[in-house]
């Protein structure tokens, strides 16, 4: 297996994930890849796609996971050369998980470690809402899509744990605290787990 460094980058909405992929991708040169800012960047630009994901997420929903494997799929062979990947809100469901696992293993390399940003429910509505004064996106302004935002992490995204957990590849780390204090604890792990790989 190829020594790339491929990680997940998971928590719910509000968890911190933006800001310490941006941290990570600095340290460890990788590639970022976040399905929302994909999407975001659809529906900017007014595509048929971006139209049609706007619907859902503008009621805290998840699009479909053959929309969001297909764009994961073309930005893994846009970039072959890549030291690795930060998988960031990607994957949400089973089903995206089993098919990024089957993406990487027919390019010869595979998840290194997830690592799972912990923080409590109403710690997450707070931020997400004081984020939404300066973000700009509807989807963090209005508290009842942020509910929805939350009750589809935990029915959908949550149980990826056991997913990557069954795999001995799932770190949990606490996400409240200081965001130097995690991003030292994230790289640790990053460390330990690349460590047990190679
Ligand atoms: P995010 O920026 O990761 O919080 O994503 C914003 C919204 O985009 C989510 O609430 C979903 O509607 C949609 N989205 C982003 N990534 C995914 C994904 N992997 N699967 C399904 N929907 C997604």
């Amino acid at each position: 297996m190829e020594k790339k460094l491929n990680l997940v980058l998971f928590g719910p909405p509000g968890a911190g994930k933006g800001t310490q992929s941006h941290m990570l991708i600095e340290k460890y040169k990788l590639v970022h890849l976040s399905t929302g800012d994909i999407l975001r960047s659809e529906i900017a630009t007014g595509t048929k796609l971006g139209l049609e994901a706007k619907a859902l997420i503008d009621q805290g929903l998840l699009v479909p996971d053959t929309v969001v494997i297909g764009m994961i799929e073309s930005k893994l062979d846009a970039n072959t050369d890549a030291n690795g990947f930060i998988f960031d809100g990607f994957p949400r469901t089973v089903a995206q998980a089993r098919a990024l696992d089957k993406l990487l293993t027919d390019r010869a390399t595979g998840i290194t470690v997830m690592l799972a940003l912990e923080v409590d429910d109403e710690e997450l509505t707070k931020r997400l809402l004081s984020r939404g004064k300066v973000s700009g996106r509807s989807d963090d302004q209005d508290p009842a899509i942020i509910e929805n935002r939350i009750k589809e992490y935990n029915n959908k995204t949550a149980p990826l744990k056991d997913y990557y957990r069954e795999q001995s590849k799932l770190r949990v780390i606490n996400g409240v605290g200081s965001i130097d204090d995690i991003f030292n604890t994230l790289c640790a792990a990053v460390e330990r787990s690349s460590v047990s790989v190679n």
